[in-house]
């Protein structure tokens, strides 16, 4: 395309709320064959609510007790989980435990001690790792991801005491985006690092067959670099420090723009308003640039 012309397209996609950051990400948007959505915050809205707080047999914790070891240990956390954790324990005017030598286990969870007792919080890699028996709540945990919420196990002493579901709304359109780029030809390809029940409900929510659970952060970019071995040209978009890898690896990487700036910066171009709309949105004008040069 002439430089005029994808001009003219960066100011007609900047309309929409798409902001393109170089000429060649337009050009290139065109020719893309295959889109990966990241989950948490692309997807869904990024901001998970607890549903369920589930104290087990063997535990002496009522739910406020086992809400104040999990908040206690997550607010020295970042993790968007933490977050709903500790805003349900503060809403319900629960005084946080004071927990000492915190530990962020990427993409299991969260260790911490309390009085010498080592405290456990995350998914059940994190509990295998430490030989956690989940065995009896396993069933209700399965329920509670097919439901499309994100179980998450609390040991005390490699003691399972209570399960906490939480749960992260589906933005109202991503559906409907989704769909509209399935109608242009693009297969859609779902990544995320949370258990393969709830990303199975959550990709069913949203119409997309294909999607990798369970994915450690480190291995988002490799599964890009697979794509595009098999000879596909990868759309990425991602919100988080666990994506910039892969949207910076991608043919293409789109940024959710309420997102991370270490994605915003990782991406070729970034939708402000955060509604995956703008995927087709830029692919329409990247579509309409190269026919304009024709
Ligand atoms: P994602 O952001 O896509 O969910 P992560 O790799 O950050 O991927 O996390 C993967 C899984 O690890 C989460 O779904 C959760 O079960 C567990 N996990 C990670 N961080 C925490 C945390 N701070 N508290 C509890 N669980 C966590
Ligand atoms: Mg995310």
């Amino acid at each position: 395309a002439t430089p005029m012309s994808v001009m003219v397209g960066v100011g007609k996609a900047a309309e929409s709320g798409v902001l393109i950051r170089n000429g060649e990400a337009l050009q290139t948007a065109s020719k893309i064959s295959v889109m990966v959505l990241d989950k948490t915050g692309t997807i869904t809205q990024g901001s998970p609510q607890v549903t369920d707080v589930v104290v087990t047999q063997v535990s002496s914790c009522g739910e406020d007790e086992v809400l104040a070891l999990a908040a206690g240990i997550e607010r020295h956390s970042e993790h968007p989980l933490a977050e709903a954790i500790v805003e349900t324990a503060n809403s319900r005017g629960i005084q946080m435990e004071a927990v000492e030598d915190f530990n962020a286990i990427s993409g299991r969870g969260v260790e911490a001690k309390l009085n010498g007792q080592t405290l456990l919080f995350g998914n059940q890699a994190l509990m295998q790792d430490f030989g956690v028996d989940t065995q009896a709540y396993q069933a209700k945990a399965q329920q509670l991801a097919a439901e499309a919420k994100t179980p998450m196990y609390l040991a005390q002493e490699n003691e399972l005491i209570a399960i906490i579901a939480v749960a992260d709304p589906i933005k109202p359109d991503s559906a409907e985006a989704i769909a509209r780029l399935k109608h242009s030809g693009i297969k859609v390809v779902m990544l995320t690092g949370d258990n393969q029940a709830t990303a199975a409900a959550v990709a069913a929510k949203v119409g997309i067959e294909t999607f990798f659970a369970e994915v450690m952060p480190q291995d988002k970019a490799s599964k890009v670099a697979e794509l595009q071995q098999e000879g596909e040209v990868v759309g990425m978009t991602g919100d988080g420090i666990n994506d910039a890898p892969a949207l910076a690896l991608a043919n293409v990487g789109f940024a959710i723009g309420t997102g991370t700036d270490v994605a915003i910066e990782s991406a070729d171009i970034t939708l402000m308003r955060g509604s995956l709309h703008g995927l087709a949105d830029a692919i329409a004008v990247s579509k309409a640039t190269l026919r304009n040069i024709k």
